[in-house]
């Protein structure tokens, strides 16, 4: 008896006949199970589906071990794992990233359909190639373009170049997108290469299972150390965890030191995620670090018009510039729009018009004014930051640190809320084409000064909860 198929149909017949389960809970819960890898220090078994990996795992996990110890004559901890039969071999299913919501269809690009990854010496895999997110369907614009490069030039030959790769960013605007852009040109162009996804939080429940011993200790760190590429999403979820941070620095330092490439994403700067040690924030900003701004006019003009076509959906450029104008904050809340006047322009059965969309989307347009967030919060933000009253921002005194604040606030206001610019006009006393102005002067002003973008940044971050 020497073969996988040979030891796993021992186990189940000795299950079957033991006497301890019914016909029917054998045939439900054991039957179709599968060992697919065992070895000195731990065995994998394929559930199949996530119900019984839920139900076997909380049931029948001591019985599995207790069974398979019998048979090959030392214990090893078992490890439950969904795996899906394509032509490729065994694909082991790995949680999705929180994609968007989905109204119609499948939404995958024509020709990409199905799955594909990365295949190691046991036949298994552990990434998926999903469709959702290439670079094909990532459209760049100013607020996005270097990170876009730094992904393209990783994805092409991984020539280290930056290593680690930080990106930061506000939630929605395109992170998870880029890191799974890369992991599909690696498995669709680098055969051998092998890239390893994770989300930070998964990383750090894989650390709580290996430390209770669900999950082999072993087993954790060869998927991540043998890694070619290791794309970390949402990173800021491990910190705060003190046993899950010292293995990653450990998983870290071992891929760093054997040049491998690490791309790490956030939704903050490195310096701002609480709780991280510090070797690690060290680490984290030795490569280069990147950010994703909120998309400015042109690129929400840009992805309202390529989702539109995406979608079949015939949008006039009026109806797109009024959309771009008025639906701001990140490009998840574009992505939605589009699919809602989908769904609306399939139940009335005609090209939508002007009015059609404003009715449809109303309260997106309100809603891009974040939740609970009013333009006094703005003021009194800037105020705080600046040390000034909010009274002489709105005044008319011209010294430099109340111009400055001045500026700043109707920069954030212009970003943050949907007011037009006269709106904003109102609140200083002054003609649009000044709070025009204003805004441009800022912006230019970030581009030559971290400082001040750091700061304009991280008040828009709070305000709008990002
Ligand atoms: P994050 O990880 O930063 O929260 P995601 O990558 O999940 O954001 O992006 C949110 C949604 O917006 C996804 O559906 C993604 O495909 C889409 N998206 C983001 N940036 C772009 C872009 N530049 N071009 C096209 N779609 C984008
Ligand atoms: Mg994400």
């Amino acid at each position: 008896m020497d073969s996988l198929n040979e030891i796993w149909a021992c186990v189940l017949s000795n299950i079957a006949s033991s006497g301890e389960f019914s016909e029917p809970t054998y045939n439900l819960w054991f039957r179709d199970l599968e060992l697919v890898k065992l070895t000195n220090t731990y065995a994998i078994v394929d559930t199949k589906t996530q119900l019984k990996k839920d139900i076997v795992s909380s049931r029948y996990i001591y019985t599995l071990e207790k069974y398979l110890t019998d048979v090959i004559g030392f214990e090893v901890p078992i490890t439950l794992e969904v795996y899906e039969e394509t032509s490729f071999g065994k694909i082991k299913i790995v949680d999705e990233p929180k994609s968007p919501e989905i109204i119609f269809g499948d939404d995958i690009p024509e020709g990409q359909e199905g799955i594909q990854g990365n295949i190691d010496e046991d036949g298994l895999t552990h990434v998926l190639y999903n469709p959702l997110y290439t670079f094909d369907n990532f459209i760049v614009g100013n607020t996005n373009k270097f990170a876009h490069a730094a992904c393209k030039a990783i994805a092409a030959d991984a020539e280290h170049s930056y290593n680690p790769l930080f990106i930061y960013g506000g939630s929605g605007l395109g992170k998870t997108h880029l890191l799974y852009a890369i992991t599909n040109e690696i498995i669709l162009r680098r055969k051998n290469t092998n890239a390893v996804y994770v989300r930070g939080e998964d990383f750090a429940n894989e650390m709580i299972n290996s430390l209770s011993k669900k999950v082999p200790m072993q087993y954790f760190r060869e998927k991540y150390r043998k890694a070619d590429v290791l794309l970390v999403d949402d990173v800021q979820f491990i910190a705060g965890k003190p046993s899950t941070q010292e293995e990653f620095f450990h998983t870290f330092n071992t891929l760093y030191e054997d040049k491998k490439q690490i791309i790490l994403a956030c939704d903050r700067p490195v310096k701002e995620i609480p709780s991280l040690e510090e070797r690690l924030k060290t680490r984290f900003e030795w490569g280069l670090t990147v950010d994703i701004q909120p998309p400015d006019y042109e690129l929400r003009f840009a992805i309202l018009k390529s989702k539109a076509i995406k979608f079949g959906l015939n949008l006039s450029d009026n109806i797109l510039m009024f959309l771009a104008d008025n639906i701001k904050g990140n490009i998840r809340h574009l992505e939605g729009a589009i699919k809602r006047l989908h769904a609306t322009s399939l139940l009335i059965n005609t090209d939508l018009t002007f009015d059609k969309v404003k009715e449809c989307l109303q309260d997106m347009f309100s809603s891009s004014m974040p939740t609970g967030i009013t333009v006094d919060e703005i003021f009194e933000m800037v105020s705080k930051k600046y040390s000034v009253a909010v009274e002489d921002i709105k005044g008319k005194k011209r010294t430099k640190e109340l111009s400055n604040a001045r500026h700043i606030a109707i920069y954030i206001l212009r970003t943050i809320t949907n007011l037009s610019l006269s709106d904003i006009g109102g609140y200083f006393n002054m003609h649009h084409t000044s709070v025009l102005s204003a805004c441009s002067k800022v912006s230019e002003d970030m581009k030559v000064d971290p400082t001040l973008e750091h700061n304009v940044n991280e008040m828009i971050r709070t305000l709008t909860g990002q």
